[in-house]
């Protein structure tokens, strides 16, 4: 198998085969980023993809899904995905799903059309990282795209039936600010279907802009038990029917909810812990981790 660099997948993928389509990102410009560092985008050629897709045939002959890493592979145009995963089904005549990373901006070039033949040939799962639905939050963060831009390209997701999920990262607004950022985004989220909403923590790498931000007193981190009362925030907020995982690694409280059935005894979890646990001993824990999870 072709991989070259740091292979990622999140961690809901872990039951897909796992195939390189393109290493690196596009963007590169995530203020809290360190994925990927000097890796320039690269699209596998595609006697290399067709190289592993032997190898997985022999092994996997009816794998269902299949995970294509990098950091947005949706980047591609829409003649190449086309391309890709009609050569996918040539190769695994069982697979119905090729799941992968992409980036808002990498919707914007293709029509609804087109996104309904993408999902008519597989293509179906896409891991977006909005991290937010909140446009100050967005700007510090350096995502380059706006809450509009997330409803106007997300619509075209759902108007071709293509699945998706998101992102929210706590923490991310800095201190003082996760309730806005909160209420915001869920806000913005409601208005949309993520079939599910996978939340991480902010954790500042010393290899990051943003950690350099806070190191020049131009960014201030906000605190653990602020981070879960902007979870609780934002569960509250939420108004649609989608599973929530808050168990990354950067999570100091690991929370699975089924909502809105289970708002209330999330938001009571989350509460305890905010009232029985040192704020110390929850950055204690997050100046322990290694690495984005
Ligand atoms: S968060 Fe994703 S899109 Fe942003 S720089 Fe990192 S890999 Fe690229």
């Amino acid at each position: 198998m072709h991989f070259t660099g740091r292979t990622w997948r999140p961690p809901y993928e872990a039951h897909s085969v796992i195939i390189q389509a393109t290493t690196g990102c596009t963007w590169h410009k995530c203020r809290f980023c360190n994925l990927y560092p000097g890796e320039c985008f690269r699209m596998s050629p595609l006697e290399e993809f067709e190289e592993d897709l032997t190898e997985i045939k022999q092994y996997q002959p009816y794998a269902r899904r299949i995970f294509w890493t990098g950091a947005n592979p949706f980047a591609m145009s829409y003649e190449n995905l086309k391309l890709r995963a009609l050569t996918v089904r040539d190769y695994l005549i069982k697979c119905q799903t090729m799941a992968m990373f992409a980036s808002i901006r990498d919707i914007r070039d293709k029509e609804v059309w087109q996104l309904k033949k993408l999902r008519a040939m597989g293509i179906n799962g896409l891991s977006i990282g909005t991290e937010s639905g909140d446009d100050e939050t967005l700007a510090l963060a350096g995502k380059g795209y706006t809450a509009a831009d997330i409803l106007e390209q997300c619509r075209k997701l759902d108007e071709a039936g293509i699945e998706y999920y998101f992102v929210y990262m706590t923490g991310l607004a800095g201190k003082e600010a996760g309730r806005r950022n909160a209420v915001n985004s869920a806000e913005l989220f409601s208005r949309l279907n993520p079939y599910f909403i996978s939340v991480d923590s902010l954790t500042l790498f010393p290899d990051t802009e943003l950690y350099r931000m806070a190191q020049a007193g131009r960014f201030a981190p906000a605190g653990e038990k602020e981070r879960l009362q902007e979870l609780q925030t934002f569960i509250r907020h939420l108004h649609i029917r989608t599973h929530l995982f808050d168990n990354s690694v950067s999570n100091f409280y690991p929370v699975t909810a089924y909502l809105p059935k289970e708002r209330e005894a999330v938001v009571s979890g989350l509460q305890y812990i905010m009232d029985t646990v040192d704020e110390e001993e929850m950055t204690a824990y997050r100046r322990g981790l290694k690495a984005l999870g």
